[in-house]
């Protein structure tokens, strides 16, 4: 992809702090992190969005994000981490090259994911169900 930018970070057309590289997968630190250490994971071959990317790939992507995830923990002394993954523009993905977020995370890091509860108007006893129908009659893995 001629104009992605983490394409031409791949090719070291522009800058990156790596931290890891293989024939798959490529990490290094956000230039914008949510706390310090905060790093991306993103395979080597441009996807888009997570659904074209292979399965060996999005493994390795994983166990990547979850090793650098411990090395923040061990190192900058915090206590845990978020992997966190958008998926189109409407789930906030800014930069269309399929990405994993490794955001290390401390009990007192006062950030706070703007997470909701929505309720099932019957408390889910049919009505969840029904969905998670919906969801299985197109799940093929
Ligand atoms: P998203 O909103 O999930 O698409 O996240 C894109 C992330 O890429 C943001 O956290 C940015 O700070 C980060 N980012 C954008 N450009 C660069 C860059 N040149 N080097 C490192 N991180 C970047
Ligand atoms: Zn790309």
């Amino acid at each position: 992809m001629e104009d992605c930018i983490f394409c031409k970070i791949i090719k070291g057309e522009l800058p990156a702090v790596k931290l890891y590289e293989d024939d798959l997968v490529l990490a290094f630190m956000d230039i914008s992190p949510i706390n310090y250490g905060h790093a991306l994971v993103i395979p080597k071959d441009h996807h888009t969005g997570a659904t074209s990317i292979p399965e060996d790939v999005s493994g390795r992507m994983f166990k990547v994000a979850t090793k650098i995830g411990v090395a923040a923990k061990r190192t900058l002394d915090y206590d845990g981490f978020n992997l966190h993954l958008s998926d189109g523009t409407c789930a906030g993905q800014v930069v269309m090259h399929a990405h994993l977020h490794v955001v290390p995370r401390g009990v007192e890091d006062n950030f706070h994911w703007n997470w909701r509860h929505v309720e099932y108007s019957d408390n889910g006893e049919e009505s969840m169900c029904e969905i998670a129908e919906k969801i299985l009659s197109k799940l093929k893995i």
